[in-house]
């Protein structure tokens, strides 16, 4: 399974479907257990996550480390990734386009992996995987907080939507959120018997 992992972690380095490629440090491709009963997926890179071709290391990872522990499980336990894998100028949108080409690597990591959870934090992951599940998206505010039981790309899975980590450092009230939404998810981790 690590050597899958690999695998796609190599094409998306050398990857150039699209034009992100082209201002890239580094890809990143995301990281963790190949293991992991729980992933999580974010929207791309930012700066520091270019810059060291990891996910989520820069603020809103710091704050994701927190809400992981609210939930009661580690970094080494869950695999992180995103929706794109090279870093928009200036922390912009993904584009349609960009989501187009580049989803088909997650959705690899995805079968992979064969998570019970999968996290999605913010509007465009959870778009996308519910989009998968063939679960309407009536924004993220009226969809975050609950588990989905569904199926994507062939697996059953549970989809928890949530926030993304980054809307915490802009404004207060998402922390909050946040925090109760980890903590409901550790008792639903518990009931489900993962981990
Ligand atoms: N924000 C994301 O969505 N992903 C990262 O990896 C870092 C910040």
């Amino acid at each position: 399974m690590q050597n899958q992992l690999n695998t796609i972690a190599n094409e998306i380095a050398r990857c150039t479907k699209c034009p992100l490629h082209k201002s890239r440090k580094n890809a990143v491709p995301g990281e963790g257990s190949p293991n992991a009963k729980i992933m999580l997926i974010g929207e791309a890179p930012g700066y520091w996550e270019d810059v060291k071709g990891k996910p989520f290391v820069g603020a809103a990872g710091k704050f994701l480390d927190t809400l992981l522990a609210e939930a009661g499980v580690s970094r080494a336990q869950v695999f992180i990734g995103n929706i794109l894998k090279c870093r928009p100028p200036n922390n912009r949108e993904p584009t349609p386009s960009e989501i187009q080409k580049c989803t088909p690597f997650l959705d690899r990591q995805i079968t992979t992996i064969k998570p019970q959870i999968i996290i999605t934090l913010g509007t465009h992951s959870t778009a996308y995987m519910l989009a998968k599940a063939g679960i309407p998206f009536r924004g993220i505010t009226e969809t975050r907080g609950k588990l989905y039981k569904t199926n994507v790309l062939g697996l059953e899975v549970h989809v928890f939507p949530t926030f993304h980590p980054a809307a915490a450092l802009y404004n207060a009230k998402y922390k909050q959120t946040l925090i109760e939404d980890f903590k409901l998810l550790k008792t639903k981790i518990l009931q489900l018997k993962i981990n």
